[in-house]
C-alpha cells in the first residue's frame, strides 16, 4: 500500500510539496514556497499538513524557493530527517535559503513598521538563522545513485535540464513506481543539457508551468539583440530582472555572444546581484551539467561589471543610459531590482525585459498585463519604459516540448497527473495528452490524496 498526496502546486505553480507514504515511511518530495497570489501566499503560514516530525525524510528536485523554500521552516519545526539533494542543488540552497529567510525578515519587518498587517507583530515565515541552521540536513546524493528511504521504499535522482543541479525524482514505493518530473528543462536549451528521457513507470506527476503555450520559435538571443540595439539608440536603460540563479548565467551568454559577433552596440553591462555571482561559481564547478566552455564562463563575467555594496547599487540608479542592469528577483517580488524599476521605470526611453516566467500576483505579471504604475515600497511608481518578455528565454519546456518528451515514454504510466501550473495551463496540457496521446490524465486538487496501487 502507498499512497501520494499534493500538498501544494496543484491547481497552481507554486509551493511545490508532495507527499509519498507507505505503511511505515513518510517522505516529501519538494517542500516550496507559495509564492504569488496573497491568497496563496497566506499557506506558507498555515501549520504544515502533516507534524514535520513525522516526515523520515524530504527529496528535493532543485534550488528554486517555490520547490526548497519552505524547507527552513520544516525543520525549524520538528524535521530531523536527512534532506537529499544533488551537489548542485544542496550548493545553491546554501546561497538562497538564507537569502530568503534575510527577505522574508524584511518584509516582516517592512510591515511591521508601515502597519500593512492584520497582526500588531509580524514574524517572519522564518529567519536567516533559521535557514542556515536547516542546511546542516542536506545530504548529497548523485544522479542514478540509489536511495533507501525504507525497506520497501526506494529512489533515485535523475538530470532534470532545468537549472544546475535540478532532478527528476523516480522512486517505487512498496511496488508503485511514480516519476516527479520536477521542473522539466528544454531539449534545446544553449545553457543546460536535455532532461533525461520518461521511464516505464505506474504514475507519473509532470510539471505544466506553460501547458498551454509554446516558446515563440524564434531565437532568444535575436529576440534580446533586438531589444538591446533600440534602446541603447535611444541612450536608454534596460533593466533585466532575472532569476539569481539559472536565468542570469543564459542572460549573460546571449549578452556575450551578441557581443562577439558585432550584433549589438558597446553598452556598459552590470550585474547587481551578488548571489547570481556566487552561483556563477557553483556553475562553474559544475562544467559537466551544462553546455558553456570554461573559456566562454569566463568571456561571460569579464563582460559584466560586478555590483556587491549597497553603496553601488544605489549609485547605478544616478548613473543612467546606455546600459544593461541585470539584478534579482526575477519576478519583482523583493531584491535590489526593485529599485532599478522604482528609478528608471517611468522613463518612456528605458526598457524592462522579463526573462521568465511571470507568477500570478507578482509585480512582473502586473507589468505584462499592461499596468501604468507599480507599488514598490509603498509608493506608487508610474511606468512609462518598454515592457518587454523574452518568452524564449524560458527555462522550462513548453507544452511542445512536454508532449514530445511524453511521447518518447516507452509506454504510458497508468495515470499522469498534472502539477505546477495555473489551472488553464495544467488543463490544456491534460488536454493535449487524453486527445494527442490517448493517456488517462487529471489534474489533482490542493490536498486530495490518490491510492499508488490504484491511482485514477
Ligand atoms: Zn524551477
Amino acid at each position: 500500500m502507498s499512497s501520494l498526496q499534493f500538498l501544494g502546486a496543484a491547481e497552481t505553480v507554486t509551493g511545490s510539496r508532495y507527499l509519498v507514504e507507505t505503511d511505515r515511511d513518510r517522505i516529501l518530495v519538494d517542500c516550496g514556497l507559495f509564492q504569488g497570489y496573497k491568497l496563496l501566499r497566506d499557506r506558507n503560514r498555515l501549520p504544515f499538513p502533516v507534524p514535520a516530525d513525522s516526515i523520515d525524510a524530504v527529496l528535493l528536485t532543485h534550488a528554486h524557493l517555490d520547490h526548497s523554500g519552505y524547507l527552513p521552516a520544516l525543520v525549524r519545526d520538528g524535521f530531523t530527517g536527512p534532506i537529499y539533494a544533488s551537489s548542485g542543488t544542496a550548493e545553491l540552497c546554501a546561497l538562497l535559503l538564507p537569502d530568503s529567510g534575510h527577505l522574508l525578515e524584511e518584509e516582516a519587518d517592512f510591515s511591521k513598521k508601515h502597519g500593512s498587517s492584520r497582526h500588531q507583530n509580524p514574524r517572519p515565515v522564518y529567519t536567516e538563522a533559521d535557514a542556515t541552521a536547516s542546511l546542516a540536513s542536506f545530504r548529497v546524493k548523485g544522479f542514478d545513485e540509489t536511495l533507501d528511504l525504507g525497506e520497501k521504499f526506494h529512489a533515485r535522482f535523475v538530470p532534470a535540464g532545468h537549472i544546475l543541479g535540478a532532478s527528476q525524482v523516480v522512486l517505487d514505493a512498496d511496488g508503485a513506481s511514480v516519476h516527479f518530473t520536477g521542473d522539466l528543462g528544454r531539449a534545446d536549451d544553449p545553457l543546460m543539457r536535455a532532461p533525461r528521457a520518461l521511464g516505464a513507470v505506474d504514475v507519473l506527476v509532470t510539471e505544466s508551468t506553460y501547458g498551454n503555450r509554446t516558446h515563440p520559435g524564434v531565437d532568444p538571443a535575436a529576440e534580446l539583440g533586438a531589444v538591446i540595439r533600440r534602446v541603447a539608440g535611444r541612450g536608454g536603460v534596460i533593466v533585466i530582472p532575472a532569476f539569481a540563479v539559472g536565468r542570469t548565467e543564459s542572460i549573460l551568454l546571449h549578452i556575450s555572444r551578441l557581443g562577439v559577433s558585432g550584433a549589438i552596440p558597446d553598452v556598459p553591462v552590470f550585474l547587481n546581484s551578488p548571489m547570481a555571482v556566487d552561483a556563477s561559481e557553483i556553475y562553474q564547478r559544475h562544467q559537466d551539467e551544462h553546455r558553456i566552455s570554461a573559456d566562454e564562463f569566463t568571456e561571460m563575467y569579464k563582460l559584466a561589471t560586478l555590483v556587491r555594496t549597497v553603496d553601488d547599487s544605489k549609485a547605478l540608479n544616478l548613473r543612467g543610459g546606455p546600459m544593461i542592469i541585470i539584478s534579482a528577483s526575477g519576478m519583482l517580488s523583493g531584491g535590489r531590482v526593485l529599485h532599478h524599476v522604482a528609478a528608471y521605470g517611468s522613463d518612456p526611453r528605458n526598457a524592462i525585459v522579463l526573462s521568465g516566467y511571470q507568477a500570478g500576483g507578482t509585480r512582473g505579471a502586473s507589468l505584462l498585463a499592461g499596468v501604468k504604475t507599480l507599488r514598490i515600497y509603498g509608493r506608487d511608481i508610474p511606468i512609462n519604459a518598454e515592457v518587454v518578455q523574452i518568452e524564449s528565454l524560458s527555462a522550462h519546456a513548453d507544452s511542445n516540448d512536454i508532449l514530445d518528451w511524453l511521447r518518447a515514454a516507452p509506454r504510458p504510466p497508468q495515470m499522469t497527473y498534472i502539477t505546477h501550473g495555473e489551472l488553464d495551463a495544467s488543463d490544456a496540457l491534460r488536454v493535449r495528452i487524453k486527445h494527442e496521446l490517448g493517456w488517462s490524465a487529471r489534474v489533482p486538487e490542493h490536498l486530495e490524496s490518490i491510492d499508488l496501487n490504484d491511482p485514477r
